[in-house]
C-alpha cells in the first residue's frame, strides 16, 4: 500500500481539490476545479510546491503576457524541445521570473551547450544585428 496525502476538499490558490483521479508514475494525480469552473487534473506535487495555482485560462490572465511574443518563445520552447527543457521550465511563471527582465523584442533564446537542456543556467539571450553580428545577454 502506498501512502497518499489525502488533500480532499484543500485550497490552492484558485483551485479547489475535488477528488483522487490516479497515481501516475507514482505521481498522485487529483480532479481540481478553478474558481471560473474549469475541472481538469494535476499532480499533488505541482500544487504544493504552488506550479498550479489555477486553469491555463486564469493563469494566462494574471501574468497579463499571454499573446505576446515573450509569450510564444516560451510555447515554442515547451512544443520544440519538450525533452530538452528544464523541469523548472514547463511553468511559465518560473520562465518568466528567469528570464523576462533581460527581454527584448527580438531577442533569440539560445543554449552555451547545446548537449546540455533548456535551463537558466545553461542558456541566455541572443540578439541578431545584422548578417553575422550577434550579441549575447545573460539573464540576471
Ligand atoms: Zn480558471
Amino acid at each position: 500500500m502506498s501512502t497518499r496525502i489525502d488533500i480532499e476538499g484543500q485550497r490552492f490558490g484558485k483551485l479547489k481539490v475535488l477528488s483522487f483521479y490516479k497515481t501516475k508514475n507514482t505521481h498522485a494525480i487529483w480532479n481540481v476545479i478553478c474558481d471560473c469552473g474549469k475541472k481538469f487534473m494535476t499532480s499533488c506535487n505541482n500544487l504544493k510546491r504552488k506550479n498550479t495555482t489555477s486553469c491555463q485560462s486564469c493563469g494566462q490572465k494574471t501574468h497579463g503576457l499571454s499573446k505576446t511574443s515573450y509569450h510564444r518563445k516560451w510555447e515554442n520552447l515547451r512544443s520544440n524541445h519538450k525533452n530538452n527543457t528544464c523541469s523548472e521550465w514547463y511553468n511559465f511563471v518560473t520562465f518568466k521570473n528567469d528570464t523576462y527582465n533581460t527581454f527584448k523584442e527580438g531577442y533569440r533564446i539560445k543554449r552555451k551547450d547545446i548537449n546540455k537542456i533548456y535551463s537558466k543556467e545553461n542558456c541566455y539571450w541572443n540578439c541578431r544585428l545584422g548578417k553575422n553580428d550577434y550579441f549575447q545577454v545573460k539573464f540576471e
